[in-house]
């Protein structure tokens, strides 16, 4: 894995967030997979978490970060409506005390408009700290989302206080909408919650279009799935953009 860093083996795909009325673009989501030259496409689980055990994943979340800031300015140079781009966050990441200075390097100058995606159970760990990162990643135009929502254990006293302002509902209670009523309860419950914080609500996994239109139904605001797309290269996302 350090040497795939040097050599520059790791690659972002990109998946678009869309509206759930219009199905336009509202924005990508960074996904990173190592191309290993003996064995293809690595998907993340498979090497994330070593990269945590070893530190490594501090040298290669600032590089996915830097690598999606410069993407989108290309994708902005290319004349296009460069959407804005989320990259996940690891609990190392943010742990780290200079956990915003290196995001403000990462970034670069010039603003692009970069979001960060971090998982719940991780935000609520040392909430005290974290919320004061999170005021200054706000101050950085950094638009910040809750990942996995309805997996973790979230202090609904601390939810309302935290300057996020998305959830992303977990695909596990997305793909059990259909035939559990219990999940979409709680789904319904999940919109409801988010749109009373004035958070907008983003669904991850929506594989079928009956998924979507309950979801449309619910009032959901944005949907993400192998329904309008699979997580693509940079030059298949230009060409989705076009
Ligand atoms: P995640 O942030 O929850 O990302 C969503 C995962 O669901 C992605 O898997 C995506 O490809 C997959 N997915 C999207 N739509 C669908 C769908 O309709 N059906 C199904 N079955 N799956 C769908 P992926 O790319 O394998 O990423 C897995 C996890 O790895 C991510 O989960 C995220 O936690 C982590 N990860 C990815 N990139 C990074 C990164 O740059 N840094 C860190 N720290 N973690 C990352
Ligand atoms: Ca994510
Ligand atoms: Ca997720």
């Amino acid at each position: 894995l350090r040497r795939a860093l040097e050599q520059e083996q790791f690659v972002l795909h990109y998946q678009p967030k869309v509206n759930l009325d219009t199905r336009e673009i509202t924005g990508v989501e960074a996904l990173i997979r190592w191309q290993d030259p003996e064995t293809g496409l690595v998907p993340p689980n498979q090497f994330i978490p070593l990269l945590e055990q070893t530190g490594l994943i501090l040298p290669v979340g600032a590089w996915a970060i830097s690598k999606a800031a410069a993407d989108g300015r290309r994708l902005s140079e290319m004349g296009l409506n460069a959407p804005r781009i989320a990259v996940n966050v690891s609990a190392i990441q943010l742990r780290q005390r200079k956990f915003v200075a290196s995001v403000e390097q990462a970034i670069g100058r010039d603003q692009h408009g970069i979001d960060l995606e971090i998982t719940e159970s991780l935000l609520m760990d040392d909430i005290q700290a974290n919320i004061e990162k999170l005021k200054s990643l706000r101050a950085l135009a950094v638009e910040l989302a809750i990942d996995d929502f309805g997996t973790g254990h979230s202090s609904l006293a601390y939810l309302a206080k935290l300057p996020v302002q998305t959830l992303k509902i977990d695909r596990s209670f997305i793909k059990s909408m259909g035939n559990d009523p219990d999940a979409m309860t709680i789904v319904s419950t999940m919109i409801s919650l988010a749109h009373a914080m004035r958070l907008k609500v983003v669904a991850e996994g929506v594989e079928t279009e009956e998924q979507a239109k309950m979801l449309r139904l619910l009032r959901c605001d944005e949907m993400q799935g192998y329904l309008f797309s699979k997580p693509v290269p940079l030059a298949l996302l230009e060409a989705l953009l076009k």
